[in-house]
């Protein structure tokens, strides 16, 4: 993965920025020891790393405010930082930059049941919102594998979603307004406290732009009423293209499960042996879930079990009790960490429309045979969010590089198949440079011009997203400014 080269001005400028961040901030929220800046050195894409030139961890706006203001007159980038979750390498820092952890800012600043809402500091990790509302009966609904760790600022950035998201929307469907900050210090406030504030979808634009535009530092969420019920179903199939197809029939028929999460067999077997979830040993495996009464919930599951009968399943189980539910959605939410104890894996993001599962999963299957690595498939089946886990050695030469070809294959199968490059991780630096793949050159021009209006001198999260040879130019000039 090319990275651009580091700037020698701003290198030669590290001590003169560290004096000058260390008169905004305590002494303690400064880091630039190198030993101390690699603990910033990779998110958890972790085949890629790099130490930033400095690490700062704010505790409010105007600290925020005060650092992009100075960073922004020494000509230094900033990578904006939650929890390090991102999977596409969106907090990669480069060699000479700051990196702006908000992991400090972690408070719940304002709670209303009433608008139902609640207001936090970006820092304040995913689950702990739902934390802060839960003994009230409410919940904040975006509910990412990763929500114990990663941020909301990382949510925001990355337009997060998770197995819950099929009946809820993503971040930005649960996303009512942003205190943002701009490269050059100024504060800003987006939408409110209700849906869709006047004028342009400016908070539409924020969310998922991958901290391009602005630092995200606080954040007013949805949040909902508790239902007053859930239950899974398991079902497992002879092969993952019949369990594809159960699903197009499921959204087909018009029913709206919360969630129907996919794993092939390899997960399955990782994830049973992690978390010991009574998952049936089969091809494939459905997690479908329904909320309500008892009486919607049994109504649901009636018209979806009739479905999946249709399809002759190898096993068709619903959870008998909470406890049960619980593992069920342990073994799942587990799935990353439990392929991570057998192998270096890199984890794929992309989407498709549901009906081409069947289609895309077979040639998944095809070419993981062509370049000799496992793959592992578990995703937000409902949403055609796929997941594929591609297994490689990471101590074995060229590995890496076989992964990557064969990962950039899958991701061009998204696109050729209707669906898109990414799905909820973001394109950071993974998907880079895939994204001339997917747009013609005046969509990337279009994209480019949106992040001149915000950061002009192009300082924010360099070298994600843009493909660096169609943004070279205009880093260029920054470098020239300078
Ligand atoms: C085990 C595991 C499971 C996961 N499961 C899911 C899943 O189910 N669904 C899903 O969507 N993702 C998932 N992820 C990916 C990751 O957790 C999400 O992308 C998450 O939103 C990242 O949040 P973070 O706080 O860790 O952000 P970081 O990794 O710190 O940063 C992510 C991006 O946000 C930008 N950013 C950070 N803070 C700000 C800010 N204050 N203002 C502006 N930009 C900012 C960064 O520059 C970067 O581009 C998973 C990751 C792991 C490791």
């Amino acid at each position: 993965m090319e990275m651009p080269i580091p700037d020698p001005s701003v290198l030669a400028r590290k001590d003169r920025v560290v004096a000058r961040l260390q008169q905004v901030l305590p002494a303690d929220a400064v880091i630039h020891e190198d030993a101390e800046t690699r603990a910033y050195e990779c998110d958890a894409l972790t085949a890629y790393k790099c130490p930033p030139m400095v690490a700062v961890l704010p505790s409010s706006t105007q600290e925020v405010s005060d650092v992009l203001r100075i960073c922004h007159e020494e000509g230094v980038p900033v990578v904006p930082r939650g929890s390090g979750t991102s999977l596409a390498g969106g907090a990669l820092p480069t060699a000479d930059c700051v990196i702006l952890g908000v992991a400090r800012m972690n408070d719940v600043l304002e709670t209303s049941y009433a608008d139902r809402f609640v207001r936090v500091q970006t820092g304040r990790t995913n689950l702990s919102v739902t934390g802060a509302v839960e003994e009230d009966g409410f919940f904040y609904a975006p509910d990412p594998s990763s929500q114990l760790a990663c941020a909301i600022a990382g949510n925001i950035a990355m337009n997060s979603g998770g197995a819950h998201c099929l009946k809820y929307g993503v971040t930005t469907n649960n996303l009512l307004g942003v205190t943002m900050v701009m490269m050059d210090g100024e504060v800003v406030e987006l939408g409110g406290t209700h849906m869709d504030a006047g004028g342009l979808d400016l908070l539409g634009l924020i969310c998922g732009s991958e901290g391009q535009l602005g630092v995200v530092t606080e954040a007013t969420l949805r949040i909902l009423p508790k239902p007053e019920g859930a239950r899974p179903v398991l079902m497992g199939f002879d092969s993952a293209e019949v369990a594809g197809a159960c699903v197009a029939d499921i959204i087909k028929a018009g029913v709206l499960p919360v969630a129907i999460e996919f794993m092939d067999k390899m997960l399955i077997e990782v994830c049973e042996d992690f978390a010991k979830a009574d998952y049936p040993m089969c091809e494939a495996l459905l997690i479908v879930e329904v909320e309500g009464s008892e009486e919607e919930i049994d109504h649901q599951l009636a018209l979806i079990t009739e479905i999946a009968q249709r399809h002759d399943p190898v096993a068709l189980r619903e959870s008998a009790s909470a406890e049960e539910s619980a593992r069920i959605w342990a073994g799942r939410k587990a799935a990353f960490s439990a392929i991570g104890r057998i192998s270096d894996y890199m984890c794929l993001d992309g989407t498709i429309p549901v009906s081409s599962l069947p289609y895309v999963l077979r040639r998944i299957g095809e070419m993981s045979e062509h370049y000799g690595l496992p793959v592992g498939n578990v995703f937000h089946a409902g949403d055609g969010n796929m997941h594929p886990l591609i297994c490689y050695d990471a101590n074995k030469p060229g590995d890496l590089e076989i992964c990557e070809e064969f990962g950039a294959e899958v991701l061009k199968l998204c696109v050729e198949a209707g669906g898109c490059l990414t799905g909820e991780h973001g394109v950071g630096i993974e998907k880079r440079d895939l994204m001339s793949h997917q747009y013609a050159p005046a969509d990337l021009e279009a994209q480019m011009a949106v992040k001149d209006v915000f950061d002009p001198a192009w300082l924010l999260n360099p070298a994600k997203v843009f493909p660096l040879d169609v943004s070279e130019a205009r880093r260029a000039e920054r470098m020239a400014a300078e």
